[in-house]
Order: structure tokens, then sequence, then C-alpha cells
């Protein structure tokens, strides 16, 4: 169905993913329902994972859509770990709003609403963990901006990166994606060969790349 895994792999894969509590699974109906791009289960399994095992204290999201990720982020880190998240349309701003009220996290996640690349050159402070699941053909604007602000030893989880499968071959792409296409190959070049970093294309979801920050 993504084009990156087989559906009975991804089937039984989320087959014995646990069930999600009352309040993700409102939320996951929802973006079903409304077509909202969230994190698929096996992703966010993954990146609880991470996140249990980085333990990070900062963590910097880019595109919160309706809270989604930013909620698993919030229940996978520690009571004083900050999540701040940036979103550039108001009406989903509102909805990530209301629906992190409704979960305890409200103090944990702050929403900036405005677009990335007019919001990141104004942040302040370093983030251990950073999840770019924005504009796909501006991640690595985004990621400049990023690393920059990425401790040393700290990760980058880059969402949607194979995008339905279109990076990894031209026969699949289609004629109004090729812009977004070309820009993720650009992007998966350069962080696969950055000095001082090393990453990983995961074949999950719609693609994952993880992007460690080398600490010396
Ligand atoms: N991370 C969410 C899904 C995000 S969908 C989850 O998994 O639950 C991508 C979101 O990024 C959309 O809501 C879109 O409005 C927002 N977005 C896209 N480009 C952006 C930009 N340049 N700046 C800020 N937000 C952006
Ligand atoms: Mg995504």
């Amino acid at each position: 169905m993504t084009n990156i895994n087989e559906d009975y792999i991804e089937g039984y894969i989320r087959s014995i993913i646990p069930k999600s509590n009352e309040n993700l699974a409102a939320i996951e109906q929802y973006a079903h329902e409304n077509h909202v791009p969230i994190i698929e289960p096996e992703v966010a399994q993954f990146m609880k994972l991470i996140l249990k095992k980085n333990k990070p204290k900062n963590i910097l999201e880019i595109g919160t859509a309706i809270g989604y990720s930013a909620i698993v982020m919030a229940q996978s880190t520690d009571g004083d770990a900050k999540i701040t998240t940036i979103e550039r349309r108001e009406d989903m701003a509102n909805l990530a709003f209301n629906n992190i009220k409704s979960t305890s996290y409200s103090d944990k996640i702050k929403i900036i609403i405005g677009e990335a690349h007019e919001i990141l050159p104004l942040l302040e402070g370093k983030f251990d963990f950073i999840f770019l699941d924005a504009a796909k053909g501006q991640y690595l604007d985004f990621f400049k901006y990023c690393s920059e602000y990425l401790v040393p030893g700290g990760v980058i989880m880059s969402d949607n990166v194979l995008f339905k499968g279109m990076v990894a071959t031209d026969d699949l792409v289609i004629r109004r994606k090729k812009t977004i296409v070309k820009r993720l190959r650009s992007y998966l070049q350069y962080i696969n060969n950055l000095s001082g970093y090393v990453s990983c294309v995961i074949p999950i979801g719609d693609g994952v790349a993880l992007t460690y920050k080398e600490d010396r």
C-alpha cells in the first residue's frame, strides 16, 4: 500500500503491536477519517524505543498536525522532558492543542504556530532529539538549522523519506511529485555522507531516516 513493504509484512508487524490507549486511538480515528498523515504504528513503536533508550530532555518537532506524534513522544519521555513543536496551519495547531489538553501533557508540549523556516532561526537552546515531519521538499534546509541545534550524541529522525517508494525508483514517480522526490534524494545523499554524522534509512512506514551526531 505504501510501496515500501509488502502488505503481509506490514499487516503482520501491526498485528503484534499493542493497541493504543483511548486518547491516541481517538486521534488515530480522526486522522484516518480526515486524511491527516500521522506516523504509522510501526514508526510510532520505533520512535518510542529510541526515546526510551536515549532519554532526551529537549525535543523539537517540525510538523505537529493534530499532535499525535507529539503525544507519543510525551508518553515515551521523562516527566521533565520538553517538546517544542512547529505547525504552520492554525486549524491543525488548534486541533493539536485540544488533543494535547485532553492528555496530561499540556505542560510538556509547546506548539509554535508558523512557517518552520521562519521559526527555526528564532529558536533558542539545544535539542537532543529532533523529529522532521513537515514539507518534505525542505528537509535539507530544515536539517541545516536542526544540526546546529542538535547536541553531540543527539538524533534527528526524518519521516516519509522514501515517499511512497518514489525516492527509490523512477518507475513510481508521479510527475507532480518530481521536485519533492529529487529533493528527498539529495537529502538522503547529504545526510548519509555528512562528516561527523551517521545516518541510516529504515524501510518502515513511509521510510524513516535516523541521523546521529557523533559525540566527539
Ligand atoms: N508529525 C505529525 C504529522 C505531521 S503532518 C504526526 O505524525 O502526528 C505534516 C504537518 O506539517 C502538516 O500539518 C503541515 O501543515 C505541516 N507543515 C508542512 N510544512 C510546514 C512548514 N514549512 N512549516 C511548518 N509546518 C509545516
Ligand atoms: Mg510523516
